[in-house]
This record gives structure tokens, sequence and C-alpha cells, in this order.
């Protein structure tokens, strides 16, 4: 069944001798999962080619941008014509403008958007807005969410309430956290103590509001209008990391699924990233405009950019967002990823494998468990020999899930029926090996 690996093999050895571990994010090194991983020669609507020309129905999508698929040809085309007009001028353009409109149409949460090139660095200038424009220095997050890797947001560790977090990261000096405050998502028992004893201090609260960094978890939804009850009684700032979710859940993101329960729902600073670039390095943070005026050169809260708005990434973002914006594209995108849970779940059970499953829109996240997980640590205890079986199996007929079990996985609008079929009778085989 294993097919040839060796191109993949030598080319690891070599990023190995000039790259540390051989890669430029952790993630890709399969560390977690074992093996070699596959270097990505080209890739074109639901599927990538590795260095041994070997294909992959790819769940993945560069963690989520390529909602499209790859290659999409309305895309290339406003890219193609992007790059004949200059790459970059560090001046402003009339396509940010028209970028920061479509997106303020779209997520009506927010009155401007300030455009950066990275979801860490949308997250990271979000803290310090919050910060300038309530005067406070604390701040909440969540065990299992990921806000991008800026010092203050690198902590996970529950200390529990009366200590704060402690980095998780070597090279983030604990005054650095000192700040941040770590509770147990979907814990509203935590969650009121902590803003009983540090309500007037808190500048903001941060949360992915459904994770895609522990695999799928959602907040509950009484736990989400606590958070918002509890930040607007003292005055603190909700922050949605929607970089993962945002475009990628519904076209209003998942503050849009969270407003559907809870009417006039609104998060007071969303970040961006992923799907609004398309692929291309682009992440955005956005307010009310009273809250975005203390952001330089109006107020005194200081963020820039070098490639901030770039033309091309900008070309790429807008391309991808107004086909994503086109009737029926979330309910087919939606239908599919429930297509391949169903799939999935059958095969499993008819193996006798606990397994569950959840998607919103075009992300999904499955667990080896009877049960969806509420929080990281339910998550964590994942038997991880079963799932790099699972891993492993898949990836060697040719199906390519994360390799690693807190990932969520996302669906593009190029997968077809008939590659949710490959996929699930794929898994049907590894499961019995399970
Ligand atoms: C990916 C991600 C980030 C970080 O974005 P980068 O572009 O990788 O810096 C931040 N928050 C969430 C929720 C993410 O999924």
């Amino acid at each position: 069944m294993t097919h040839n690996t060796d191109l993949n093999i030598a080319l690891f050895e070599r990023a190995k001798r000039v790259i540390p571990g051989g890669v430029n994010s952790p993630v890709r090194a399969f560390k977690a999962v074992g093996g070699t991983p596959r270097f990505v020669k080209r890739a074109q609507g639901a599927y990538f080619w590795d260095a041994n020309d070997q294909r992959y129905i790819d769940y993945i999508g560069s963690w989520g941008p390529m909602i499209l698929g790859h290659g999409h040809p309305a895309v290339v085309q406003a890219v193609q014509q992007a790059v004949l007009e200059g790459f970059s001028y560090g001046a402003p353009t009339e396509r940010e403008v028209e970028l920061a409109e479509e997106i303020l149409r779209l997520v009506p949460s927010m009155d401007m958007v300030r455009l950066v090139s990275s979801g860490t660095e949308a997250a990271m200038s979000a803290i310090r807005l919050a910060r300038g424009a309530t005067g406070r220095s604390k701040l909440i997050k969540f065990e299992g969410c990921y806000h991008g890797h800026a010092d203050a947001l690198l902590v996970k560790a529950g200390s529990g309430l009366a200590t704060f977090g402690n980095p998780t990261s070597a090279g983030v000096p604990p005054e650095v956290v000192q700040h941040t405050l770590v509770l147990e998502y979907n814990n509203i028992e935590q969650l009121e103590e902590a803003f009983a004893l540090h309500g007037p201090e808190l500048a903001c609260l941060m949360i992915e509001p459904i994770a895609g960094n522990m695999n799928f978890v959602r907040a509950s939804v009484p736990f989400m209008k606590r958070c918002r009850e509890l930040c607007t009684q003292h005055g603190a700032l909700l922050v949605f990391d929607e970089v993962m979710t945002g475009f990628r859940v519904a076209l209003g993101s998942a503050q849009s699924v969270y407003a559907r329960h809870l009417p006039g729902f609104e998060p007071d600073i969303t970040v961006m990233g992923k799907v609004i670039g398309g692929g291309m390095p682009l992440a955005a943070f956005g307010a009310r405009r009273a809250v975005m005026e203390h952001l330089a050169p109006l107020g005194s809260v200081y963020q820039a950019g070098t490639l901030s708005g770039n033309p091309v990434a900008t070309a790429c973002g807008l391309a991808t967002l107004r086909e994503i914006a086109k009737p029926g594209f979330y309910e087919e995108l939606s239908r599919k990823a429930q297509l391949l849970m169903g799939g999935l779940q059958t095969a499993a059970d008819k193996a006798g494998v606990p397994f569950c499953t959840d998607s919103e829109g075009g992300m999904f996240g499955f667990f080896l468990f009877k049960e969806l997980p509420q929080n990281y640590a339910t998550v964590m205890t994942t038997d991880n020999k079963r799932f790099n079986i699972l891993f492993h199996g898949l990836l060697d007929r040719g199906v390519y899930i994360a390799p690693a079990l807190y990932e969520a996985g996302f669906m593009s609008a190029a997968h077809t029926d008939a590659d949710i079929a490959e996929t699930v009778a794929a898994a049907a085989e590894v499961f019995k090996m399970i």
C-alpha cells in the first residue's frame, strides 16, 4: 500500500540542514505523528502533489485559507493582474479600501478595519488596541485557544485562578505573561470567578468562538452569552479571534452563528486572517469606530507594517471574498462537510471504533471518542497511537488530514462528492486496523 516517498525523505534531510527541524512552522514537521512530511510540488483544486508526484486529497487547504480550492481561476487571474501592476508600494491603494469595504459589509460588527500580514500580528495588535482603548492591562484567554505566537498570548497552562499563566514557550519572560489569565474553555463558573476577582483590571477577553486549535470545540451558547454579559458589565472588550473561523464557518463568520442563538450578539473586536487572504499573507482586525480611532495615526496606540495591505495579497483576498459571497456557497460547503462527517461516522460505527464529529460551514473536526469534548483537557485524552494509525493509514491512501489530533479540518469548494466517497472508503479500511 505504502507508496514511494524517497524524494520527500531526501528533501526533508536537505531541509533539516538549513532550516530548524526542516520546516518554517512546527506542525509541518510531522513530529506528533512521525514519518516524513510531504513536500508539496504543486496543487490544483482539492488536490496537491508531493515530491514523488503522489496525489493527495487535501483537507488542510493551507490550514484554512484555500476555501475555494487551489488555483481558482478568478483568484489566479486577479493575482496575475496585480503582479503586473507592482508587488508593493508602501503607499495606500484603492484595492485596500475595496477590501476593507467588502469585509465590513460582510461582518457588520466592525465599522473600521486595519489590514496586516499575519494572524499573529492581527491578534497581537488587537490586544494592544484593547489595552490602549481601556487603559487596562489584564486579559483573559482560554486553554487550548491559539492566537498566534505573540509573547503575551503564548500561555495555556491551566494554573488556576489565583495565579496568572506560565509561558508555554522558552524565551517568554514570566513578567510578559503576568497579565494573562488562562481559564478553562466552556467553564462558566471559572469565568464568573475571574471577573469577580479581576473585573476592573481586565482590558479584554480573547476567544476562538469555535476553537480550531484543539481540533474542533464550540464555545457553548450559554458560555458565550456569559462572556458577552460579563465583558459588558465590567467594561472589558470581547475579542473574537476569527482568524480560522472568519469566512470559513459562515459568510458572516462565527459571530453570525452565535447571533442566530443570541439576537443582537456581537463582539467588540474581531481578528481575521486565513480565508481573507485567500492563501496570501493577509490578516486584519476591526471594531466599532470609537475603538478603532485609538489607532495611530488617529490615536495613541501604535501599529504599522511595511507590507500591510500588500497589493498582491489584497487582490487575492478580494477575489476570494467575491467568490464566497455568491448565493448558495456556504450551503454547498456545509453539505459536503456534513457528507464527509456522516460517511466517516458510518464507517467508524461499522468497525466498532468510538467516534464523533462536528462541523460548521467548511470547518470540521472528528474525535476518537463517543462524545464531543468541551475543553482542551478532554481533547488531550485522545489515544495518540490510534490517531496516528488513522493519520498514516489515510496518508498512505492519498488522503491528507492534519498531522496532529488537535487541529481542525477544512472542506473546500473544489472537493467533489467523488473525493468524499474516496476518502470515506479509505477511512473504512483504516478503521478496521484501529
Ligand atoms: C492561524 C491562527 C492564528 C495565527 O495566524 P498566523 O497567520 O499563523 O500568524 C491566530 N489565531 C487563530 C485562531 C488561528 O487559527
